[in-house]
């Protein structure tokens, strides 16, 4: 992983990794920090990176509760007690408590296997971002986005010709390596994917996971194009009704995917339900109980 700041504009950089950590100048020296990553190792790469450009953290904003885009704040936090903590509504409440994640994916007490870093980041003080809109964080005038869909509620940032995205858009390499992608409510992911694509002056956007690009519209198309995939997908392998994990299995047949780890299972159950939902929704399978089992089909 670079150690590095990268800078995509004035003031604008970001520390490249698995996860990208997106860095705002306040221009007095302090620094808003867009998501921190994975793990305290990576809080103390963003400290370094910090340092090496003379910069102190004032504020964190996480775009969503996943626990790759907030498991350095604990690291942050300690190292800089007055550092404030932002996130969306909802998505606050499980970065307070983050046992909330495991517990939504697997639906109970989840097994002490599914209660690792990749799940479940340290708990961190956070409290509500500002409504979306134009607004100031630690000094740094930008604007947040309404993105939902990938998580239950995420924002974007924009700061002039500058956009990012966070996992509302995956970078194009990100898409060729996984086919289908986490998802909590696809119908609102696609409105945001839509949303953002048809955004006017941007010329660098940067996602959560993959390099910048320059190409907004084209970043967009590719998103779109791979959520509606999946929901054909979905909707082929309703046929025969099936239950959701049988579902999940002709998906991943569909797209060659071979699960080897209970939390890749039960990331791609929640995904295959969202597009489950949006298929309710449009009128297009209907769901029973048949034999104890929750089928979804055309009955
Ligand atoms: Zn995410």
């Amino acid at each position: 992983m670079a150690q590095t700041l990268h800078t995509l504009a004035p003031g604008i950089h970001y520390l490249a990794g698995g996860v990208n950590v997106l860095v705002l100048e306040d221009g007095h020296g302090g620094a808003l920090i867009v998501d921190s990553g994975l793990d305290a190792d990576h809080g103390k790469k963003i400290v370094k990176a910090l340092r090496e450009k003379a910069l102190e953290p004032r504020a964190i904003l996480n775009t969503h509760s996943h626990a790759d885009h907030f498991g350095g704040n604990a690291h942050l936090e300690s190292k800089f007690p007055e550092i404030k903590v932002f996130a969306p509504p909802l998505e606050e409440a499980i970065l307070r408590y983050p046992i909330l994640e495991p517990i939504y994916l697997f639906g109970a007490r989840p097994p002490v296997i599914l209660q690792n870093k990749f799940l479940m980041a340290p708990a961190s003080n956070a409290r509500l971002a500002p409504e979306p809109g134009l607004c100031k964080i630690a000094g740094v005038s930008l604007e947040l986005l309404e993105v939902a869909g990938h998580a239950s509620m995420m924002y974007a940032v924009r700061v002039g010709s500058f956009l990012y995205a966070a996992d509302a858009l995956f970078g194009a390499e990100i898409l060729q390596k996984h086919p289908m992608s986490f998802c909590m409510d696809s119908r609102l992911q696609k409105e945001s994917v839509q949303m953002l694509g048809a955004l006017e002056g941007i010329e660098t956007v940067l996602c959560g996971h993959g390099s910048p690009t320059s190409d907004l519209a084209e970043l967009a198309r590719r998103n779109l194009e791979m959520l509606e995939t999946t929901t054909r997908a979905v909707k082929v392998a309703c046929v025969p009704p099936a239950s959701i994990d049988t579902i999940l299995q002709r998906v991943c047949q569909t797209f060659g995917l071979e699960m080897q780890q209970p939390a890749n299972v039960l990331l791609n159950r929640s995904a295959v339900s969202a597009h489950l939902t949006e298929l309710l929704e449009r009128g297009e399978i209907e769901m029973r109980v048949n034999d104890n089992l929750l089928e979804f089909g055309v009955f």
